[in-house]
């Protein structure tokens, strides 16, 4: 339930906007200038607008399409990012400490993203190029209220030569099984063991939940991504990574698979250290950590052991050339 929209005016008069208000006629409409006016100034706290955000509407200007720091097997990999800000509340997601503010902004010029992708892609006759739109929130969990997937959806199976992920931890997968599947999507799901999940993954869908969604889209005819990503450490850690890669891999058949994605947790510095001063109390914060080259990730022994220990086992379910660790 959205109590507050922002409204900037430059997205003022686009229809997306006039659908969503009608949509949410009892919310109060503030007109704004730049949404940077009210997202992410000094002096907010994300933990109290994390309670009850406020959707933020505007127009994305400048560059839509961006370098994207890793790959799924493709050559060239960009993101885009029509949402800031997530429904879920990850103790560990690395939103809290890259903004102040836990309002969700939503651009709204679909069209103008679609433009940037195509001319960004450029594509060369035969050539694959990526598109991550998971990058500055999840791609499904706010779809109710984006309605993303079902725009860009036709876009993407309209254009074979660009590739879309979307990662998600969500079940809000209605829009993909009211289409034909398309070969070049890949609906990437994230887990991480129950023991983590429970307690640090607020707000989202059960793990069983989320397999079952998986496989009901690999029936269909979808590709699916299976992302571990962060791997979380605590004592003991094998048995649990060893029991949710079973738990994934018997109900996802093999041949659904697009790729496997893991890495260990890290932050930039700064945000880390955001983050820890949000949560003094949060055990993750206090675990085996180190700072390398401005990034806090576990401490490299620690880090080995579970990058080696995860990848072995990720062996044991799926060729090398379909695993990817970031
Ligand atoms: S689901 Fe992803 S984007 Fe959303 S809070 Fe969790 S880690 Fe962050």
């Amino acid at each position: 339930m959205i109590d507050t929209i922002y409204v900037e005016q430059l997205a003022a008069s686009h229809p997306r906007v006039r659908v969503l208000l009608a949509r949410h006629s009892r919310a109060l409409v503030v007109p704004i200038g730049a949404y940077s006016e009210v997202f992410n100034r000094g002096h907010q706290s994300f933990r109290l607008q994390k309670r009850k955000p406020s959707l933020i509407l505007a127009a994305k200007r400048g560059n839509l399409v961006l370098q994207a720091p890793y790959g799924i097997g493709g050559d060239r990999n960009f993101y885009f990012s029509h949402v800031l800000n997530c429904l879920y509340d990850c103790r560990y997601c690395f939103l809290q400490g890259m903004y102040r503010s836990a309002h969700y902004v939503l651009f709204v010029n679909y069209e103008d993203f679609q433009e940037a992708i195509l001319k960004t892609a450029d594509l060369s006759p035969g050539e694959q190029v990526y598109f991550f739109s998971g990058y500055d929130g999840d791609s499904l969990a706010l779809e109710s209220l984006t309605g993303f997937a079902e725009a860009f959806l036709p876009f993407f199976a309209g254009n074979p030569g660009l590739v879309l992920e979307l990662r998600t931890k969500s079940v809000a997968i209605r829009p993909l099984l009211a289409r034909e599947a398309f070969p070049n999507c890949v609906v990437a799901f994230s887990f991480t063991p129950e023991a983590f999940s429970k307690p640090l993954e607020h707000g989202v869908p059960p793990i069983e939940q989320r397999i079952a969604a998986a496989a009901k889209l690999a029936e269909r005819g979808w590709r699916i991504g299976l992302r571990f990503d962060p791997l979380l450490y605590a004592p003991g850690f094998e048995p649990l990574y060893r029991e949710l890669f079973e738990r994934v891999f018997t109900s996802i058949p093999p041949d659904s698979i697009h790729s496997v994605g893991f890495g260990a947790f890290r932050l930039p510095r700064d945000y880390f250290t955001r983050m820890a001063r949000l949560y003094p109390e949060e055990r993750l914060f206090a675990s085996p950590l180190e700072e390398r080259s401005g990034m806090v990730s576990y401490v490299s022994a620690v880090e080995e052991e579970m990058m080696g220990f995860c990848r072995e086992r990720l062996r044991e379910h799926i060729p090398d050339r379909q695993l990817f660790a970031y």
